[in-house]
């Protein structure tokens, strides 16, 4: 093989940013094709957790001063996760002393992706509609878009999310199911009358809170260390219920305004300790959307070619567990590990795919597993 071999990445998310950045370190020519049109065109949630595993692969993926910015722009450390009744009081308690202040705990989604395109530059090709590929007669592949362009590298790498298109091409019997949970989206900006809102524990990590009548919400803060230009501190919310619960299909929920589905939240809460009410009462309008809780049904292995899938577009993971963003760093950090060992040695860049797979494959579906797990005992902590 040679160490000029092109990657081509489709998805210009977590997993794919960083997979790029390591390849190119690692001396591979990388394109990313994206389907937004512009960086900040995303609508997928607010305040990501990172864990221990992620901060090593952002570590292994990312050049110094990428991880720096990254870092520096990440949220203040917290250490707590707690769960509440809805009369606040405290269920569950887990503290994480031993984090460094090296340690990246939680960062915004939109500036992380900001800091993962440092560098990049014209590698990351926005508003390109990734729909299939084909294999060529010299086993290269060409990968195909929306607007009828193509390109061909040596390795296509679908990081393409939730409703992968590489996917359905290369596994058309994978599947990802509905959880049977939906989940309500807002934040509440931090200024100097909200601050004093926040009750002391929901400054310090992620807080759960559930009543027994079937809705649970989830509480966090993004204060930045260095904020980014434009951003504000904020608090991350959301309501978590069953359609039934809800009481509105998913036509009605996915067509609501965002202040409508603010009041949903405010209606659902309005028996709550006072202190959790008016978290979804001072929200910012315009910030809240829905999302459906989708899970990955596991997959066999498959032979390995030079089409792979990496994070959410292979094993789709409910944000139950925090951990979809971490595995796609994993993912990330794996594939590089690999293709860029077998550029060194001379190993054909399908044996990396296939070593990447052995691992990638079952550490991702145990992983929605556990999430699922979370999510059971997430929807039954009210008592
Ligand atoms: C509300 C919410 C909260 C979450 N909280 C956490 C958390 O706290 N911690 C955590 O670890 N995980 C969390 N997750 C999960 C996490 O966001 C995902 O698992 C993670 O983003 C997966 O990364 P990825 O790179 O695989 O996909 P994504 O980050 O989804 O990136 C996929 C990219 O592909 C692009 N794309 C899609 N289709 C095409 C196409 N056809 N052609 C070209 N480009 C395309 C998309 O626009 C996107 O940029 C959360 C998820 C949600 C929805």
């Amino acid at each position: 093989m040679s160490d000029h071999a092109r990657i081509l990445i489709a998805g210009a998310g977590i997993g794919g940013l960083a997979l790029a950045q390591a390849l190119r370190h690692g001396g591979y020519d990388v394109v990313v094709f994206e389907r937004d049109p512009t960086p900040r065109t995303r609508d997928q949630g607010y305040r990501l957790h990172l864990d221990p595993n992620g901060n090593a692969a952002l570590r292994t993926c990312l050049p110094r001063q990428v991880l720096d910015r990254v870092r520096s722009t990440s949220g203040v450390n917290g250490d707590l996760v707690a769960a509440y009744t809805h009369r606040l009081e405290q269920v569950m308690a887990q503290t994480f002393p031993a984090i460094t202040s090296d340690e990246i705990t939680h960062v915004d989604r939109d500036t992380l992706r900001q800091g993962l395109l440092a560098g990049l530059g014209d590698s990351v090709r926005f508003d390109r509609t990734v729909t299939g590929y084909q294999i060529t007669a010299s086993g290269r592949v060409r990968v195909e878009f929306l607007d009828g362009g193509s390109d061909e590298g040596d390795l296509l790498v679908g990081a393409d999310g939730v409703r992968s298109a590489v996917r359905r091409q290369l596994l058309p019997h994978a599947t990802t199911r509905d959880v049977g949970l939906r989940c309500i989206y807002g934040r509440m900006t931090i200024n100097e009358t909200t601050d004093a809102l926040i009750p002391d524990d929901f400054d310090r990590g992620f807080c759960w809170v559930a009543d027994d009548k079937g809705y649970g919400a989830g509480f966090a803060t993004v204060r930045f260390r260095s904020r980014p230009d434009g951003a504000s501190d904020y608090l991350m919310t959301t309501l978590v219920a069953t359609p039934d619960r809800l009481g509105v299909t998913d036509e009605t929920l996915f067509a609501l305004p965002s202040e409508d589905l603010r009041q949903i939240a405010v209606q659902a809460t309005v028996d709550w300790h006072p202190a959790v009410r008016q978290l979804f009462a001072h929200a910012d309008t315009e910030t809240f959307f829905p999302i459906t809780i989708r899970a990955s049904e596991r997959v066999d292995a498959w032979e390995a070619g030079p089409v792979t899938l990496l994070g959410d577009a292979i094993h789709t993971m409910p944000p139950t567990g925090g951990v979809g963003a971490n595995t796609a760093l994993q993912d990330a950090a794996t594939l590089a590990g690999e293709l860029v060992a077998a550029a060194d040695s001379g190993r054909p860049l399908v044996e990396a795919v296939a070593a990447y797979e052995r691992v990638m494959l079952p550490r991702g579906f145990d992983t929605i597993e556990n999430s699922l797990r979370m999510a059971e005992r997430m929807v039954a902590t009210s008592d």
